[in-house]
C-alpha cells in the first residue's frame, strides 16, 4: 500500500516540477519523508510516526515502521528530538503594526508614511513565518487602508516571505467612537472606516468585501463612554445587518468587544468571533457556547500593555487587569466557550506569537488543548478546512520543533524547520 502510494505521489511531484513557478517563489519539494520522534497531528501525539510531503500535500501520516519503500527522489530528514505539527495559525494579528512600547499606536496612525508602514509589515511577514507561524487572520490595518491586499498578494505570488493572510482591511466603527481623537475642530485620519446606518453600512461593508476583506471586522463596542469606559457602539440592527451582508458573500465576521453588552450584541447578531471580551460574565459566555461563538482572548496584548506602563513580572503583584484577565479566561473555559489562539501580535513583536500560547496554558489551558487551539481549531474555526491538521490530503503546512511541545510549550520558541504548502521556507542552518 505505501509502496504504491509513495510511486504516485512522485509521479505527482514530477508534474508539480514542470509547473511553471515564479522565480523567487520556492518550489515545493519533489517528496519529502520526514522523520521526527513524535507527531501532533492536530487533535493528539504520536510517537515514531513518519509523515512524507509530496508536492503540496501530505501523502502519508502514520508509523515510520509502516513506510518501507523510499526512492532515490525522495529527501529523507532524520529529525531525532523534534516533535512534527501543523503549522501555526494565528487568529488575531495586525502585520501593520508594530510594538507600541517602540511607537504608540496613535503616533503609528498620526505619524508613520503607508510605504514605512508597508515597509515593516513585510519584515513582520518574515518574522512571522521563521516562527513557524504559516496562516494569520489580520484584523484590521489600522489607518492603512487596504495595503494588507497587497501585501497578500505579494506573499501568495512569492516576492516576499510570509504566511498565508486572512485579511480584513479596514474594518467597520461607527461614527464618533475610535481614534485617534484631538481637538473636536480637527478631522484627524482614522485607524479603521467609521459607518453608520443601514445604508452606508450596506456600502462600507460591500466596498471592503470588493476590494479584497476574506472577513469583516466590527468594532461592537469601544472606549467612547463618557468617562473613557467601553460601552456598545453599533445597534443591534446595524450589527444584525453587517453579518447578513457578509454571510452571504460567504464570509465571516469577526467582533472586537470588551463590554457585555457589546458581546451580547455580537453572538446575537451571528459574527464568528469574538476578540478580548474582558468584560464577559458568565451569562455571556454561556451565550457564546450555546451559539457557537469562539473567543480570542488577546491574553498576550493585555499582558504586553500592562508591561509597557511599568508593570514588572518578576518583582511585582499581578494588577487588577490581570488578575480581571485571568478570572474572565476562566469563566469562558466553565462555561464551554471554543478558545481561539489570537494574541493581537502587532502590540508586542511579531515572532513572538507564542507568547499567547503560553499565556492560554498559565492561565487555565491544557499543553494539548492550546496545541490544539493553535492548529486544528483555529482551522476549524475559520473555515480552512485544508489546514491545521497533518493528514492525508490536507496542505503540508508543517513546523518541526525541537522538544516536545506537549511537555514543554518552549519547544515552540524552537522552530527549526518550516514548511508551506510543501516548500521548505526556513530551516536552521545545523539541520542541513
Ligand atoms: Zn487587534
Amino acid at each position: 500500500m505505501i509502496r504504491r502510494l509513495l510511486a504516485v505521489a512522485i509521479g505527482l511531484a514530477a508534474l508539480a516540477i514542470a509547473a511553471p513557478v515564479a522565480p523567487s517563489a520556492q518550489e515545493p519539494s519533489s517528496s519529502l519523508v520526514l522523520l521526527p520522534d513524535r507527531v501532533f497531528d492536530g487533535e493528539r501525539m504520536h510517537a515514531d510516526w513518519a509523515v512524507v510531503v509530496v508536492g503540496d500535500a501530505i501523502v502519508y501520516a502514520g508509523p515510520a515502521t509502516d513506510l518501507v519503500t523510499r526512492t532515490e527522489e525522495t529527501r529523507e530528514l532524520d529529525l531525532k528530538g523534534t516533535t512534527l505539527m501543523p503549522g501555526l495559525i494565528e487568529g488575531h494579528s495586525h502585520l501593520l503594526l508594530h510594538p507600541y512600547d517602540e511607537t504608540s499606536w496613535t503616533d503609528q496612525v498620526m505619524s508613520e508614511s503607508l510605504a514605512e508602514r508597508t515597509a515593516r509589515a513585510v519584515v513582520h511577514a518574515e518574522a512571522t513565518l521563521r516562527a513557524g507561524v504559516t496562516t494569520v487572520r489580520d484584523l484590521g490595518t489600522e489607518g492603512a487602508g487596504f495595503a494588507d491586499v497587497g501585501i497578500k498578494a505579494a506573499i501568495d505570488k512569492g516576492v516576499i516571505p510570509g504566511p498565508r493572510m486572512l485579511i480584513a482591511t479596514k474594518a467597520l466603527v461607527t461614527t464618533g467612537s475610535y481614534g485617534p481623537k484631538g481637538a473636536p475642530e480637527h478631522q484627524l485620519p482614522k485607524g479603521a472606516e467609521a459607518a453608520d446606518g443601514i445604508d452606508d453600512l450596506a456600502r462600507k461593508t460591500r466596498n471592503q468585501i470588493g476590494r479584497g476583506a476574506d472577513w469583516i471586522k466590527v468594532y461592537a463596542d469601544y472606549r467612547w463612554g463618557a468617562d473613557g469606559t467601553s460601552q456598545p457602539t453599533f445597534t443591534q440592527q446595524e450589527l444584525d445587518l453587517i453579518v447578513e451582508i457578509t454571510s452571504s458573500s460567504g464570509r465571516y465576521v469577526v467582533a472586537h468587544a470588551g463590554t457585555a453588552e457589546g458581546m451580547r450584541r455580537a453572538v446575537l447578531a451571528g459574527v464568528r468571533t469574538i476578540e478580548h471580551g474582558d468584560g464577559g460574565d458568565a451569562g455571556v459566555f454561556a451565550l457564546m457556547a450555546e451559539h457557537g461563538v469562539a473567543l480570542c482572548p488577546t491574553l498576550a496584548a493585555g499582558d504586553a500593555i500592562m508591561q509597557y506602563g511599568g508593570w514588572n513580572k518578576t518583582t511585582d503583584p499581578e494588577p487588577a487587569r490581570i488578575q480581571a484577565k485571568r478570572a474572565g479566561f476562566k469563566l469562558a473555559l466553565e462555561a464551554g466557550v471554543e478558545i481561539c489562539f489570537g494574541g493581537d501580535v502587532g502590540v508586542y513583536a511579531h515572532g513572538d506569537n507564542v507568547r499567547e500560547l503560553e499565556l492560554m496554558h498559565e492561565y487555565g489551558m491544557s499543553r494539548s488543548d492550546v496545541l490544539h487551539a493553535a492548529t486544528a481549531g483555529n482551522a476549524s474555526i475559520f473555515g480552512l478546512e485544508r489546514l491545521g491538521s497533518i493528514a492525508v490530503g490536507k496542505l503540508a503546512d508543517i513546523i518541526v520543533v525541537e522538544g516536545d511541545p506537549e511537555q514543554d510549550l518552549g519547544a515552540l520558541h524552537r522552530v527549526r524547520m518550516v514548511i508551506k504548502s510543501g516548500a521548505v521556507v526556513h530551516e536552521e542552518e545545523t539541520w542541513n
